[in-house]
């Protein structure tokens, strides 16, 4: 039976936190951070997301803006919008709610990005950074599961962590932060993907999975070793006409199974997801510290 790694928990004690530092600020006589998201089109699981991060940034103070945009506009409409925030003074940061539609180029709009009000953390330049172990914005989704892992002081040091994955917001940027020099960090790191042979013999090696491909109950618990860390990075909508909403939100793992042979698991929902809008959060924080103060 494994303890549960408490994701809702301890993005609510991190909220708790910045909620302070924002009071403070205010208290001080100057404006609190101040997050936008651009969302295009009407993707029901965008919607749900770009709303949680909204919501979210008005719970702990901070101002936030949302610019919708129609899943028509053109990459150079984009672009625009994304010069303007850019250049606008009262931003700390701003993200860009992926994926796009088909016809506009991602990588040639996140470029587009300011890296200084990059708090995605996608920007090539952040991404180096990242890579060089230098101060930056981290993508939020591996900087959550970061913090889980301090935050329970799980010590992955010198162990063989096995990501599953190699995307460029979670799989890849996962196995580097796991590899550095840190704590958490210091790990033994094998990156897995879609052309991996063998894959459950090298999960089976593994002190820690994370495991970020998307394909729901894919973990099984003849994948893993006794006692294994399993973070459940996936969420996938399963349709489910019992449910009121016509869909259950499901993991990479196979919870129920997993979770009697690991010594931690994170529960899908209550786990990574609400520690990735905490470190954006973070990274919000972070950005306005650099241009504000
Ligand atoms: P992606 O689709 O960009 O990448 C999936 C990766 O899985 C690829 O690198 C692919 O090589 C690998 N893969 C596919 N099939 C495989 C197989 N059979 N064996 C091994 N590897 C395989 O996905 P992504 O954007 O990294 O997201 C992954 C999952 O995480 C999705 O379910 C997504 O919704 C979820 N996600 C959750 C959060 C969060 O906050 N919790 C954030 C981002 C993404």
């Amino acid at each position: 039976m494994s303890t549960i790694l408490d994701g809702k928990a301890t993005s609510n004690q991190i909220k708790e936190e910045l909620t302070q530092e924002v009071n403070a600020l205010k208290a001080s006589g100057k404006r609190p951070p101040h997050l936008a998201a651009v969302l295009v089109g009407n993707d029901g699981a965008s919607l749900t997301y770009v709303g949680s991060k909204v919501r979210s940034c008005e719970k702990i103070g901070f101002d936030s803006s949302l610019i919708r945009l129609e899943d028509t506009v053109s990459e150079n409409e984009l672009i625009e919008t994304i010069n303007k925030l850019n250049n606008d003074t009262t931003l700390d940061g701003f993200i860009v709610q992926l994926p796009l539609p088909k016809h506009i180029n991602e990588e040639v709009v996140l470029h587009a990005i300011n890296p200084d009000k990059d708090v995605d953390g996608f920007h090539p330049t952040n991404f180096g950074k990242m890579a060089l172990g230098m101060e930056t914005f981290i993508p939020a989704t591996p900087f959550g599961i970061m913090e889980l892992l301090r935050r329970y002081k799980l010590d992955i040091s010198g162990k063989h962590a096995v990501v599953i994955g190699r995307s460029h917001i979670v799989g890849r940027p996962m196995s580097i932060l796991l590899s550095e020099k840190g704590n958490p960090g210091n790990a033994t790191v094998t990156l897995t993907h879609s052309r991996t042979q063998n894959l459950a013999e090298i999960t089976r090696a593994a002190d820690i999975v994370v495991s970020a491909l998307g394909v729901p109950n894919f973990v099984t618990a003849d994948m893993i070793k006794q006692d294994a860390i399993i973070i459940d990075v996936g969420i996938t909508r399963v349709p489910d006409e019992n449910h009121p909403k016509g869909y259950v939100i499901t993991g990479d793992v196979a919870y129920d199974e997993v979770k009697e042979k690991a010594s931690f698991i994170t529960p899908v929902p209550g786990g990574v997801g609400p520690m990735t809008i905490a470190m954006l959060l973070q990274n919000t924080m972070l950005a306005y510290k650099r241009n504000a103060l």
